[in-house]
């Protein structure tokens, strides 16, 4: 029993030396990848749910790396914060977006939103708001056609500086979703004093639909507080057909999900668009 132990220890030891390496060598190649190019993003379609339409795409990040090989966003995003690398990351991100969505303009698709995920180390920067519509109106896309992303574990760092920063963002046009809504510390006051746009309720949620969890109630009660507030309702992470007609029943505004589509490269949306009938 002894050696057992021991040898338990051992191996707990030895996958924490694992782990560590792996961050370092993470950190090591995530500094050289901007300029390496090894960064692209792929596009996941949000659906007006009632009507059928895509109403846009939200941008994930992707980094294909020569020693690493890909490397999921929840392996480095952490690591790009520490090290505030998610900067200039963020930075590319925005653009490359906005790029995107104006193609998709300029092919004709021009009713579409562009969604990107910020995070807080980005909203803290001085000159954020100004990076932002900058980084809009050289794309050329409207700052209407564009959502930033952001969870609630933001709001807790300098809720004032922040909250200031997006209503700047808001009266010049830009819109703002509210991720991951209802995971973690969900302040319903948050909702209130900030500008919000859009209700992006947690898959985990959407995951309780018919398992007949609690999370259905949540659900209700989310969509039509939301509605009250002239929010737009967006259910995250819908896999099954089930879950969709649970959402239409109750009027939830749109959904996001692989029962859609998975996030996909560039080509393949533009594809997407092409042989969606938008109605
Ligand atoms: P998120 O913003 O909540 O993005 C949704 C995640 O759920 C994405 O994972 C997406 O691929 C995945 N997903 C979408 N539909 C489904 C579904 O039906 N089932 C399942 N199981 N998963 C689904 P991804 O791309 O791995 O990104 C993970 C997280 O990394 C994102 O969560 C976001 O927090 C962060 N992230 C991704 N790109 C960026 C970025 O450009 N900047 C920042 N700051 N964070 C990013
Ligand atoms: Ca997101
Ligand atoms: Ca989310
Ligand atoms: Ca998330």
């Amino acid at each position: 029993a002894k050696a057992t132990g021991k040898n338990k220890y051992f191996i707990y030891n030895k996958d924490l030396q694992i782990a560590f390496e792996k961050r370092m060598k993470i950190e090591k190649n995530l500094r050289g990848a901007m300029d390496n190019n090894e960064f692209f993003l792929y596009f996941q379609p949000q659906m007006d749910i009632l009507d059928g339409r895509i109403t846009g795409f939200e941008a994930l990040l992707r980094w294909q790396n020569p020693e690493l090989g890909f490397v999921p966003p929840l392996d480095f995003i952490g690591i790009a914060e520490e090290t505030h690398l998610i900067i200039p990351i963020g930075q590319w991100v925005l653009k490359n977006a906005c790029m995107f969505l104006k193609k998709l303009n300029d092919m004709g698709y021009r009713d579409m939103m562009i969604a990107v995920n910020v995070s807080i180390l980005q909203l803290l920067q001085e000159n954020f708001v100004d990076m932002v519509l900058n980084t809009i109106e050289e794309s050329g896309l409207k700052p209407e056609q564009v959502e930033l992303e952001i969870t609630e574990s933001i709001l807790v760092e300098s809720y004032q500086t922040i909250r200031t920063r997006l209503l700047q963002l808001k009266e010049a046009g830009v819109k703002i979703a509210l991720d991951d809504f209802g995971k973690g510390s969900s302040s319903l006051s948050s909702l209130k004093q900030l500008p919000i746009n859009t209700l992006k309720i947690d898959k985990s949620f959407v995951d309780s639909i018919s398992t007949g969890q609690i999370g259905e109630s949540f659900i209700d009660t989310i969509v039509m507080m939301g509605r009250k507030m002239g929010l737009v309702v967006l259910a995250e992470g819908v896999e099954k057909k089930e879950q969709i007609e649970y959402l239409i029943k109750r009027k939830c505004h749109r959904a996001q999900g692989y029962f859609i589509s998975k996030p996909m490269p560039e080509d393949q949306a533009i594809v997407l668009c092409r042989d969606w009938s938008n109605p």
